[in-house]
């Protein structure tokens, strides 16, 4: 039996949102083109991109702009990211800003906060040893 190009596009749909949610990693578009061509040869680079974009429309995951490139998540929970500066490397950054009183209190001056989008950029510690070695 032939799938059909309705049931190819929702297996192709599906592979990419198990394997965004398999990583920690914060892929690049580019990045889950590459994981996901490995496993499924056949699927292009535009559909990987507009499948993305798809679910980023949805709110199934979350982007992450960062200077250069635009990064997913598959974890919508409340949590920031940490940018570095160096490698562009996303990190997730949870306890730390569990422990804030605007984050915690989910209130400010100004009204009630649903969900939030905090960007911290730095230097990671894994580049800040690399430095701090040469
Ligand atoms: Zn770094
Ligand atoms: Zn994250």
């Amino acid at each position: 039996m032939i799938a059909s190009k309705k049931e190819r596009a929702t297996a192709q749909k599906s592979f990419i949102f198990d394997y965004l949610r398999s990583v920690k990693c914060h892929p690049t578009a580019e990045k889950v083109y590459e994981e996901v061509r490995k496993k499924l040869p056949t699927i292009s680079q535009g559909t990987v991109y507009r499948v993305l974009n798809n679910f980023k429309d949805k709110g199934q995951v979350l982007a992450i702009d960062t200077k250069e490139n635009v990064h997913f998540d598959a974890d919508i929970s409340d949590h920031a990211h940490f940018i570095c500066e160096e490698c562009g490397n996303v990190y997730d950054v949870y306890d730390e800003c569990s422990k804030c009183g605007i984050l915690k209190n989910r209130k400010t001056k100004v009204g009630k906060i649903n969900k939030y989008q905090i960007k911290f950029y730095g230097t990671c510690t894994k580049c800040g040893s690399r430095k701090s070695l040469s």
